[in-house]
């Protein structure tokens, strides 16, 4: 699909028919199976700057807390006993852990359990990232939130897009899957904007992509803009099954804030093949506001959504649908 495709799809094709035939490719290529990601946000403390985003530093106003790791892979392998198979580790751009406290944990959860590790904890230096591949990490997930580099330039002060997607290349060099993903109705973005960030994924040959709206946090630059639209968020998340065919697709929680039974029944009804439940400790994640009155998504409601939407919950790891890995161009 070209680039002028995708934008008059966005613009006029009825959001119906696409998830339509999304569904169709998802079926046909994934499978009936939608897997089960267990994640821990196991610090809010960040170093980054980001205008949408709750946990940045500047923020004063929520309240600070950092797992210990004991405590972090003591909750992973209770997620694990309840038969999650994929374990997700995120947090804010947070150094205070050393890349040896992240590679022993990684190391201690995989001895323990036999689960697939995800890490999601920003940027960092290579090294660590090839420390943790080394002690067992099986997938990196971290969103290139934007695929047009003025706007990302902007809504990541210091930051650029070329420094994010250089360590994205890097992780899937190392061997890890990686998951790319933006935000969908953020302030200044274009339809055009939205194309460019479905054909990075596809060239970028992610495992899995996460999609979402963009969503207003009080306590930052952007807390008086109006969210992303549903529907297109959902006509993205459509989009990129139709042109990703064997990608792996959350329904995202910000998806479930907008709405927690519709949005996430539409959104595995659009191509998504992947549900993340958070298994924080509530007095931790009523902290971990990246935006306001995030959707708690349970292992009970992520069973109940799936049976709901007539599909199967994923009994394996869920790994990376793709034989084989074509060259990047
Ligand atoms: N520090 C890690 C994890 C960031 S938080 C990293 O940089 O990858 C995880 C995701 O939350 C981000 O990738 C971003 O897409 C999303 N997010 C943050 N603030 C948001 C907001 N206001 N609306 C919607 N999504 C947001």
């Amino acid at each position: 699909m070209t680039r002028n495709e995708i934008i008059s799809h966005l613009k006029q094709t009825p959001l119906n028919q696409l998830m339509r035939q999304a569904d169709r490719v998802r079926q046909q290529h994934v499978g009936d199976d939608v897997h089960i990601r267990g994640i821990i946000e196991f610090s809010n403390y960040c170093c980054r700057h980001c205008l949408y985003c709750g946990l940045r530093k500047e923020n004063k106003d929520i309240e600070r807390y950092r797992m210990q790791p004991e405590e972090i892979i003591h909750l992973a392998l209770d997620i694990a006993r309840q038969g999650v198979k994929t374990i997700v580790l995120q947090s804010g751009d947070d150094f205070a852990y050393s890349a040896k406290t992240i590679a022993s944990i990684v190391r201690e959860i995989k001895q323990e359990a036999d689960v697939a590790i995800t890490l999601s904890l920003g940027e960092r230096d290579f090294a660590d990232y090839e420390s943790w591949r080394k002690a067992g990490a099986d997938r990196y997930l971290m969103k290139h939130e934007t695929a047009n580099p003025t706007l990302y330039a902007r809504l990541h002060p210091g930051k650029t897009l070329k420094e994010r997607l250089s360590a994205l290349a890097f992780l899937q060099e190392l061997g890890y899957e990686i998951g790319l993903g933006c935000m969908v109705g953020l302030p200044g973005q274009t339809l055009e904007d939205l194309a460019e960030d479905i054909l990075l994924v596809h060239r970028f040959q992610a495992d899995m992509a996460g999609i979402g709206p963009f969503l207003p946090q009080k306590d930052t630059p952007l807390g008086g803009h109006p969210p992303g639209d549903l529907t297109l968020t959902i006509k993205v998340l459509a989009l990129v099954r139709l042109i990703s065919k064997d990608i792996h697709l959350p329904a995202t929680t910000a998806t479930a804030t907008i709405d927690p039974e519709h949005g996430v029944i539409q959104a595995l009804k659009a191509g998504a093949n992947v549900i993340m439940p958070d298994f924080t400790p509530q007095n931790y994640s009523q902290n971990y506001a990246i935006y306001n009155n995030k959707a708690r998504v349970t292992l009970d409601l992520t069973r109940r959504l799936i049976s709901k939407a007539g599909r199967n919950i994923g009994k394996g790891k869920g790994g990376s649908l793709k034989c084989k890995r074509p060259q990047r161009d």
